[in-house]
């Protein structure tokens, strides 16, 4: 095992990353910006390392400045966490060159997963069911690109091969509307991602968004720790996660998990990684896959009883997968809130002081959140400031867990969207289970204000 391990992220999956190296005995050396020298993780480190200013690009994305970090601490081994510079091969491939241990999988895996259109051909060789569209990606005839529109079917959706967290996605109805459309989602994937390709899938009208989590080691061994249901979205952006997802059945769950552990086996991933499809008329079809521990990973922990995190440390370490797939049984209901600092109905972020911060507790209620009492809400970063999780015998324990918790939690200072949760947990069709992935954008159109 490690001894010392460099954490390259911030918020509350720098503090997750730190407790489970306290669990393993390994030291974490803790990195912040200027803006967030008051994170709890910081207060509690033992070592701790300012890389740079509060804008991202000049310190959690700043990858001389990490790796330096990592040299002067002497650490071995580097997490990158999510978001950041998780799925970035060149970081990946710095991180190995200069003599550390990525902790995840390999920057030739992550090169391939990271443009969705090699992702996509990958997992059609590798008997993964994909969403019908463009072979690849797309070309600049527009009589072509008709052509293709056409063959695969009204409405589709243009996508950038590079895009991630739900941005760089068009939906076209229409052929009038289709070759502007491609124009348009190309030059903002040009700007944002670096990358102007773009490739086309079918939009389906009422999929939900099932996803499988995957652990690989070095050894090709991969087990499915079961799926996700985050059909609950806004913006393309989760919101609510819960696992099992209400209504699969069993059986499809275990085809489409065996499929996936094949296809790391094929590739030779290795580390936790995420299978996200869409599921329409008892279809999966895949959408891409994430090379990274995810924001809604304690769900999966809930059920399962495996630590995520640690496992990904354990097989980076060169130790083989400490369980079988056999090993591995389902047992009762997680949902997870995700908490952001944002108005919640009009979504305004809401950064500044908490003068009061009250968390939940109880039987089967776990929260994961860096900030505290008097903290300050940075205005530099993304909304998420923590993750409110339910473990139930049954999805109507859950439910009844979540209802509370969220009644109980007290947040003063600043805006979260606590409101928004404790409404969706009380909402009918919610409470049902089995939405779809644009039933909180047309709840949200119903209940304006
Ligand atoms: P990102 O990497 O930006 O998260 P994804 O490819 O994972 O992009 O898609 C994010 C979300 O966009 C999905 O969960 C779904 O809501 C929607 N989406 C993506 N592709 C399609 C499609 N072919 N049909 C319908 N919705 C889609």
């Amino acid at each position: 095992m490690f001894k010392k391990i460099l954490v390259a992220n911030r918020g509350e999956i720098a503090l997750r990353i730190q407790r489970a190296c306290r669990e393993l005995g390994v030291k974490a050396v803790m990195v912040y910006s200027e803006a967030d020298k008051e994170a709890k993780y910081v207060k509690l480190a033992e070592e701790a390392v300012c890389i740079g200013p509060a804008a991202s690009p000049l310190s959690y994305l700043n990858m001389p400045a990490i790796i330096s970090a990592a040299e002067v601490t002497d650490a071995e081994a580097i997490h990158p966490g999510y978001g950041f510079l998780s799925e970035n091969a060149d970081f990946a491939e710095r991180v190995e060159k200069s003599g550390f241990q990525f902790i995840g999988p390999t920057p030739e895996s992550i090169r391939i997963m990271g443009d969705k259109v090699s992702a996509k051909q990958a997992m059609i060789r590798a008997g993964v069911p994909c969403v019908p569209g463009s072979e690849g990606e797309l070309p600049d005839d527009p009589v072509q690109i008709r052509r293709i529109a056409k063959s695969v079917g009204y409405p589709v959706i243009i996508k950038a091969a590079g895009g991630g967290g739900g941005r760089g996605m068009r939906v076209v109805h229409t052929e009038a509307a289709l070759i502007n459309a491609v124009q348009m989602t190309k030059a903002e994937a040009g700007a944002a991602f670096g990358n102007p390709a773009v490739y086309m899938e079918k939009f389906l009208q009422n999929p939900r968004h099932i996803e499988i989590q995957i652990l690989a080691d070095k050894f090709k061994n991969a087990v499915y720790l079961g799926e996700r249901d985050c059909s609950m979205q806004r913006r393309h952006q989760k919101v609510i996660e819960e696992a099992p997802a209400p209504g699969i059945p069993r059986k499809l769950i275990e085809k489409i998990g065996e499929r996936c552990v094949a296809a790391c086996k094929k590739i030779g991933y290795r580390g936790a990684g995420t299978f996200e499809f869409l599921f329409e008329n008892g279809e999966f079809y895949f959408i891409e896959m994430n090379t990274r521990v995810q924001v809604e990973h304690p769900v999966t922990e809930w059920i399962t009883g495996v630590d995520i995190v640690k496992t990904q440390i354990m097989v980076a370490a060169g130790e083989k997968l400490p369980f079988t797939q056999r090993q591995i049984q389902i047992r009762g209901h997680a949902i997870e809130c995700r908490i952001n600092a944002e108005d919640p109905f009009k979504f305004t972020p809401s950064p500044g002081r908490v003068t009061s911060w009250h968390m939940p507790g109880g039987p089967g209620v776990r929260v994961d959140s860096h900030v505290y009492n008097n903290y300050f809400v940075p205005p530099n970063y993304d909304s998420m400031i923590g993750k409110l999780i339910v473990h139930g015998d049954t999805r109507e324990q859950a439910l009844a867990r979540m209802q509370t918790a969220l009644n109980e939690t007290v947040i003063e200072g600043i805006n979260t969207n606590i409101p928004l949760h404790r409404e969706l947990m009380v909402d009918a069709k919610f409470m049902q289970g089995g939405t779809n992935i644009h039933y909180l954008e047309h709840w949200l159109s119903q209940h304006k204000r």
